[in-house]
């Protein structure tokens, strides 16, 4: 299922990950399995459920963040993430996601963002910093325990 992508040079965004041939929007271009490496807090760990993060194997941690990305998140049953098309993709694009899509808080990264979409964030932000529309617009392709992370803040809120 890796077969059909590739690490190159992103221009101006060091390693990025690219299609080597097209994908139609459903397609998995990375099917996600973890590593059982131990973990400390690190920029290349993803989260995997409400509390707990980890490391996916092969070219995961080499996707580059967008804003407007083709593709999305999608949790197998392995508890991994696989990397999904949003949209169809043509052979030769680079494949992106958005970091929102399974990290609640994004504390890493405080430079700007340099995905250059018209509707850039300007710096890459978890998905409890998302305006409500880009998490309609992303909805199915969006780790589930973010779902469930909002509604209990809200809950929070509400209490206190
Ligand atoms: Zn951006």
């Amino acid at each position: 299922m890796t077969s059909g992508i590739e690490e190159r040079i992103a221009h101006g965004r060091g390693q990025g990950v690219f299609a080597l041939g097209s994908f139609r929007k459903g397609d998995i271009l990375y099917l996600g399995m973890l590593d059982d490496r131990p973990i400390g807090n690190h920029s290349h760990a993803s989260q995997i459920s409400k509390t707990g993060f980890g490391f996916h194997k092969g070219l995961s941690s080499k996707f580059n963040h967008s804003c407007d990305p083709n593709c999305g998140i999608i949790l197998n049953e392995s508890g991994g993430h696989n990397i999904v098309a949003m949209r169809d993709i043509a052979a030769e694009d680079e494949a992106t996601y958005d970091y929102a899509m399974r990290n609640f808080r994004i504390e890493h990264f405080t430079s700007s963002c340099g995905c250059g979409h018209a509707n850039c964030r300007g710096s890459i932000t978890g998905w409890k910093d998302l305006p409500q529309q880009r998490k309609e617009d992303y909805a199915g392709f969006v780790a589930p325990y973010l779902i469930e992370m909002d509604v209990e803040s809200a809950a929070d809120r509400k209490q206190t």
